[in-house]
């Protein structure tokens, strides 16, 4: 059996397994999807329901706050 693979997330630092983050990218300031290539990060489904997830990803990953909240509304 192949080991699948450990991802941690930004927001509290837990590791997870990979397919139950989800997968972010910083693109030119904004946040968006994974578009599959370049670097990314990951929050978990936790933390997605957390008030304060706004802040800090768009703190931690120096990106627009207004992007973050929006696409991480698209989430819930
Ligand atoms: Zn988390």
């Amino acid at each position: 059996m192949k080991n699948k693979p450990i991802r941690m997330c930004i927001a509290c630092r837990k590791r997870e397994k990979q397919q139950e983050l989800i997968r972010l990218q910083k693109d030119q300031g904004n946040l968006i999807r994974y578009s599959g290539k370049g670097r990314s990060f990951y929050i978990c489904t936790k933390c997605l329901e957390s008030q304060h997830i706004t802040k800090i990803v768009a703190g931690r990953m120096k990106i627009d706050i207004k992007s973050v909240e929006e696409l991480l509304r698209s989430y819930k």
